[in-house]
């Protein structure tokens, strides 16, 4: 059974109500829990009925990480090589319909512009984006971008248009090591009303892609739902499903789940789904116990108080320093970027902050040397 049959058989509204009923009790009973807790614990934990017991979420969130994870936190750099996209996404800045951005898809030149700038810092893992624009970003052109980055960096991810198998095979073996595919919303009927036309209005195209990297045998894939658009309790818990659906499916494969709110953009129509710091901070601390080994990433879109604190609860993966723009790093004009960031301190401002907190900046994922074992 593929994830989209499974996620058939279950209603919008039918989650949300799931979710809605949940009592003090069921939350007391999933934090009592001492082995794996179920989706019925994780919509307890992300309800209503949880938010009078956040400070315990948060220090058995914080003992969980210590143990799995440590007092390391791995830092990636986005990359951002072009903003060309032939899809109309009501929530995103780069949308076709946006006649007010200035596109650009980086040249060999450019794209060695940027990682100059960047190995100024000590990051090895970077994660490249595109838009979704198969003439003038699709596959080869990731390939060629692929096989210069790995000149520089000893980690690639990427974030671009999902793909077929083979394609992701062939983008392993040039050395990708992990897949960011975000569903966005898990809301089937009213996806259409925010991916209005081209390849990403596809719905199951996209909600398969997970299954189609773990197949072709990359080393990690990131989940996520964009909060904001449509309820985020729900669409949370569709996230942990999926993510529990992969892991029974494809125990070799590593995880991870990114939690972007909406943030200011051009050409940004109405927020309705707002989420609170407090509700975002409940939702990390239900993810850490729904599943300790699952990785946690924190964008910039966060403000600095923010990450700060969820850093020393359940995240282990941390931005710093990021542009979302193509040439944000190189080049002097500034194009229209993705999203605004909300914490814009430097990669030595964020490390000399986790040092202080006793943490260790870890400045890649994963070593190709490792690959031999
Ligand atoms: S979210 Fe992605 S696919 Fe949609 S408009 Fe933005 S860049 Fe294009």
């Amino acid at each position: 059974m593929t994830f989209n049959e499974w996620h058939a058989q279950f209603e919008w509204e039918q989650i949300q109500d799931k979710i809605q009923c949940k009592t003090e009790v069921d939350v007391q009973r999933a934090l009592a829990k001492t082995g794996n807790l179920d989706l019925e614990d994780f919509a307890a934990l992300i309800s209503e009925a949880a938010i009078p017991y956040l400070e315990t979420m948060a220090q058995k969130s914080r003992a969980i990480t210590l143990k799995r994870f440590g007092r390391t936190m791995q830092m990636y750099l986005p990359l951002y090589l072009s903003n060309e996209c032939s899809n109309a996404c009501t929530y995103c800045g780069f949308s076709y319909l946006n006649k007010d951005i200035h596109r650009l898809t980086l040249n060999k030149e450019q794209l060695l512009s940027e990682i100059q700038v960047i190995k100024q810092w000590p990051y090895e893992h970077i994660l490249l984006l595109t838009g979704e624009d198969a003439k003038n970003a699709g596959f080869e052109y990731l390939r060629e971008a692929v096989q210069i980055c790995k000149e520089h960096f000893k980690h690639i991810s990427i974030e671009v248009q999902p793909m077929d198998t083979e394609e992701y095979k062939i983008l392993a073996k040039e050395g990708v090591s992990a897949v960011m595919v975000y569903q966005e919303t898990y809301h089937q009927k009213n996806y259409k009303k925010y991916h209005t036309s081209g390849k990403k209005s596809v719905f199951s195209y996209r909600l398969e892609a997970p299954e189609r990297i773990c197949e072709a045998g990359l080393r990690k894939v990131g989940l996520g739902c964009l909060i904001g658009l449509e309820d985020w309790r729900a669409d949370s818990f569709f996230t942990a499903m999926h993510l529990r659906f992969l892991e029974k499916k494809y125990w070799r494969t590593r995880f991870s789940i990114s939690l972007p709110r909406l943030r200011p953009h051009a050409g940004l129509q109405d927020q309705k789904n707002f989420q609170t710091d407090k509700e975002l901070f409940q939702l990390i601390c239900a993810y850490r116990l729904f599943d300790p080994d699952v990785e946690i990433s924190l964008s910039t879109r966060e403000s600095p108080v923010f990450r700060d604190n969820a850093v020393k609860v359940a995240v282990t993966s941390l931005s710093a320093g990021s542009r979302t723009d193509p040439g944000g790093y190189s080049l002097s004009k500034e194009e229209l970027p993705q999203f605004m960031v909300n914490d814009d301190r430097s990669p030595e401002e964020v490390a000399s902050m986790l040092i202080k907190e006793g943490y260790e900046p870890v400045w890649k994922d994963w070593d190709p040397v490792l690959d031999a074992f």
